[in-house]
């Protein structure tokens, strides 16, 4: 079978994407030079649209970019997935080859994540249009919002991809296997309230959100709750990211948001965390008393970003993957990861998705590049994922 990619043309596709502007919610341009390239390889302007605008949060200019490409051969759907977005440290990079790797000229990042995957994907469906590789029915999911909460995975439907039976997505930063799992995280909101009274006039009468807060996340650290969590069954890590309130610095502060995530590969784990977070809270609220004996309150609210996963090795996206990587030169091996990743959200949805990297190191820092010869695999391998029948 020639699964031989045209390795001149996946290199200029790389440099021409990372090129593109793209930040989460404009990833127009970005999403205008994948199909510009796609057309040019032979796809067909009705394979192509942008779908889910209406359900992502206000801000976005372009919905996903999906692409569902006829099969040659009667085979279950199978798609392809990689965001499109880049984080805002990429906004006018520059990427300049030097030896093997691609790297930003300035003071920026890259954009490797996820421009790599991006442009791999390209590659792939460039090389089995070409040399006519027999494939079944392919969709190609280029998502928006990645990077700031996985929000076109979410606002993704299976049916608006033709219900493919499997997925591949492409995005990581690092050399990994094949990713099989990966953790969930919850987020929480504490809106802390006290007893605001003049602060010099009369102290004793006011009940501080901040004292409050502060006993709250103390007591936390102090019995192993805050960082990384290490209880036996329970693991994870909590963290607290921001802290908004007061007023004025004569008054007793009344009013506090405190904000945080906790994250876990194993649900009842998350559940346990936020019970704990939420009772720490409470308890500090209760215990606080100003000279009448009154107390302020804490309402601890979480939602839910995205769940676990973890798929079987027997489960045939991951058989699939695992007979694929040598062939294009990659060890054949699955891993689970701790970050969050469209895949979450994909197998969530009932798309059992593995996740491989297309050669992209040091996302979301100055000093980010893509591998050549690691991102050239990762054409290879997608090509002999798409072409196996
Ligand atoms: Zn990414």
């Amino acid at each position: 079978m020639k699964t031989g990619i045209n390795k001149d043309q996946a290199i200029s596709n790389l440099m021409d994407l990372l090129a593109e502007d793209g930040p989460s919610g404009g990833e127009g341009p970005a999403a205008d030079a994948v199909k510009q390239k796609l057309l040019a390889a032979g796809c067909k302007p009705q394979w192509m649209r942008h779908a889910g605008l209406k359900r992502l949060p206000a801000g976005f200019t372009v919905g996903n970019l999906i692409v569902k490409i006829p099969g040659t051969v009667k085979a279950p759907r199978i798609m392809f997935s990689a965001h499109l977005d880049t984080v805002p440290l990429c906004r006018g990079a520059v990427p300049v080859k030097i030896g093997n790797r691609i790297v930003p000229k300035g003071k920026t990042g890259l954009g490797g994540d996820n421009r790599a995957s991006v442009a791999a994907v390209v590659t792939m469906t460039q090389t089995i249009l070409k040399n006519d590789l027999p494939h079944p029915p392919i969709t190609l999911l280029f998502t928006v919002g990645e990077e700031n909460g996985l929000h076109g995975a979410k606002a993704f439907e299976p049916s608006d991809g033709g219900n493919p039976v499997m997925c591949f997505n492409l995005d990581g930063s690092g050399e990994r296997g094949g990713v099989i799992g990966a953790l969930g995280a919850i987020r929480w909101k504490a809106t802390v309230r006290g007893k605001s009274v003049h602060a010099a006039v009369n102290p004793e009468g006011g009940v501080s959100s901040a004292i409050i807060a502060a006993n709250a996340i103390a007591w936390l650290k102090a019995n192993g709750w805050f960082g990384r969590i290490n209880k036996g069954s329970c693991k994870g890590t909590a963290n607290v990211g921001t802290l908004q309130g007061g007023e004025a610095d004569n008054q007793v502060m009344d009013n506090l948001l405190v904000t945080g995530e906790c994250r876990s590969h194993n649900p009842a784990s998350l559940k346990k965390f936020s019970n704990v977070w939420k009772k720490a809270f409470e308890k500090a609220a209760h215990e606080l008393k100003n000279n009448k004996g009154e107390c302020g309150s804490v309402d601890f609210i979480t939602a839910s970003d995205y769940r676990s996963f973890r798929l079987k090795t027997g489960e045939p996206v991951v058989k699939r993957f695992l007979k694929a990587a040598p062939l294009a030169g990659r060890k054949a091996y699955t891993e689970v990861i701790s970050a969050g990743l469209d895949a979450n959200i994909l197998n969530e949805k009932g798309i059992p998705t593995i996740t491989f990297d297309a050669g992209n190191h040091h996302a979301h820092d100055l000093n980010e590049y893509v591998d050549i010869p690691r991102y050239l695999e990762a054409c290879t391998l997608a090509t002999v994922l798409a072409s196996e029948t």
